[in-house]
């Protein structure tokens, strides 16, 4: 996009000014980059400022049916699910080198759509390369059993692709939730279209960009833009699509299963959460305090697992949460491009606006502001999506704000008596995604462990992630498919069983 100089421009890698500077930025389909049929484009623009950031082709139901078409042919009659696992590792692992090579562009562009500090969108650069390395070393391990029922009896199962995969990303960790759609997937031998949220779709199309200079075939990685009312709608609903790999707000969640089951489609889900993260006197309180900070500050908040509430034994309520209240005041709120920034932009003006209202409602409902509390003015980020990292206290168990998901960084404070309590309170919500407990006892760690309803339970420690570990929740929160690890494989194949009489 052309036009007067922004304020980010001279500080951008050349390969991000040159990224920026198609205009309009492609669909990627059947290996081609094309324009929407329609001829729309949607401007971007960068959380941190307001100005406009990139034109992206807008694409609609006949592109989404285009795509399919494209994915379908790919998977039908094209080489790729038919290549041998090796051949398909050596194009994932030469993807992973590209992303390599592009590392400082796809963080400068993952900051940039997000409004998130550099040094996140450099970590999910790392976390999303690592991801495609390790679904080509998967490729290789997607393999069957042999049952040996009798002598005369011949029994296998292989492990085929679905099919083609539709991937509908949200906004917060685009690239990386990209990857843990689409690598998988590929890895087993399927063909994708990516649908990304509409107001993130740079580092989607970049790694699809890549993933042409690395030689997929055509028509195995394709990436549409548009709406989640036209692009997303069409692959959820249409006959086309195999599969649907959906991280998002649990709402959609909820109409994008119901669509897919009128189809007979997979659904892979991640949906919201209100992570609790128990806080108990005998911890190492230092650790618990940096670790609840980290847990709610990362990302604004606005990640699925982020510890949004802190349940503290009642001995020490108050020195953690004034722990947590300093860090909350010391912490780097601005320029996401300068490195040393710790929290950057929310992702819009309007999510800005949604987040205070869950403030203002939970004061009307009693709550205290420890901290923070609404809206921050940046010198020279005027027009920016800024919030202060915002703490509650006096928050009422099942009030709005300790039972809804506000996905930004307002973290609810509450004080529990004892472990029946801490739990009682812990699972007292309709999600089940991440949870923490800071304690020094190994066997209370493990007990509380043992009772949370959720996904995933970190022990001294809050929202660490690796690709070879599952990720994924329990009730509202998903359920029932993990990303991440070997196990993502297994919401992209089906399991074929071969009975041979001999
Ligand atoms: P949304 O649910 O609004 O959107 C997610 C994706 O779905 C977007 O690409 C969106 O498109 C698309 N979409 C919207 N409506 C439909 C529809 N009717 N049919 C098909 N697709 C549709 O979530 P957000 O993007 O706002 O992301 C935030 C949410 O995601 C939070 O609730 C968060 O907890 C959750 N999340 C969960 C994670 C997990 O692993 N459990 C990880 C990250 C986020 P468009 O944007 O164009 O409308």
């Amino acid at each position: 996009m052309t036009g007067g100089a922004r304020s980010f421009d001279t500080r951008l890698d050349a390969r991000s000014r040159a990224f920026l500077g198609r205009d309009p930025l492609p669909l990627l389909m059947g290996g081609r980059e094309v324009p929407a049929l329609g001829g729309e484009t949607r401007t971007l623009h960068y959380p941190a400022t307001g100005e406009a950031l990139a034109q992206v082709c807008e694409g609609g139901v006949a592109d989404a049916e285009a795509a399919v078409r494209a994915a379908r042919r790919a998977f039908d009659t094209g080489p790729w699910p038919r290549l041998a696992p090796a051949a398909r590792s050596l194009l994932l692992e030469k993807l992973a080198t590209l992303m390599d090579r592009d590392a400082r562009m796809l963080a400068e562009l993952g900051t940039l759509e997000t409004g998130k500090p550099i040094a996140e969108s450099s970590g999910d650069v790392a976390r999303a390369t690592d991801g495609v390395r390790f679904y080509a070393a998967a490729a290789r391990m997607c393999r069957g059993e042999t049952i040996p029922l009798s002598e005369h009896l011949s029994i296998g199962t292989v492990r085929e692709p679905l099919g083609v995969i539709a991937a509908i990303v949200p906004w917060n960790v685009p690239l990386v939730l990209t990857v843990s759609k689409s690598a998988p997937a590929l890895a087993a031998g399927n063909a994708v279209v990516v649908k990304p949220s509409e107001g993130t779709p740079l580092t989607a199309i970049a790694l699809g960009l890549l993933a042409t200079e690395a030689g997929f075939p055509e028509g195995v990685f394709n990436v549409v833009t548009g709406t989640g009312a036209t692009v997303g709608h069409f692959l959820t609903h249409c006959d086309g699509v195999d599969g649907v790999t959906f991280t998002g707000g649990t709402a959609t969640g909820r109409i994008v299963a119901s669509a897919a089951a009128a189809t007979h489609k997979r659904v892979q889900a991640e949906l919201g959460g209100k992570s609790p993260n128990l806080v108990f006197a005998d911890a190492n309180l230092d650790a618990a305090i940096r670790g609840a900070a980290s847990a709610i500050f990362y990302g604004q908040g606005e990640i699925c697992s982020a510890g949004s509430r802190l349940l503290v034994e009642q001995s020490v309520f108050d020195r953690v949460v004034e722990g947590v209240v300093a860090r909350a005041r010391a912490l780097r709120v601005g320029d996401p491009l300068d490195p040393r920034t710790e929290m950057g932009a929310l992702i819009s003006r309007s999510h800005l606006q949604s987040v205070c209202g869950h403030v203002e409602r939970a004061v009307k409902d009693g709550a205290r502001i420890a901290v923070g509390g609404g809206a921050l003015t940046i010198p020279g980020f005027e027009a920016g999506a800024f919030m202060a990292p915002t703490v509650l206290v006096d928050v009422g168990v099942g009030s709005a704000a300790e039972q809804e998901e506000i996905f930004g960084p307002v973290l609810v404070a509450l004080p529990f008596r004892d472990e029946a309590e801490a739990l009682r309170i812990a699972n007292g919500t309709r999600y089940g995604l991440g949870s923490g407990i800071w304690t020094a006892d190994t066997a209370r760690a493990r007990r509380m462990a043992r009772g949370m309803r959720a996904g995933v339970v970190w022990i001294n420690t809050f929202n660490l992630f690796d690709t070879s570990v599952p990720f994924g929740g329990v009730k509202a929160s998903g359920g029932g498919s993990r990303e991440w690890s070997h196990l993502a494989l297994d919401s992209f194949v089906e399991v074929k069983t071969i009975w041979e009489q001999t």
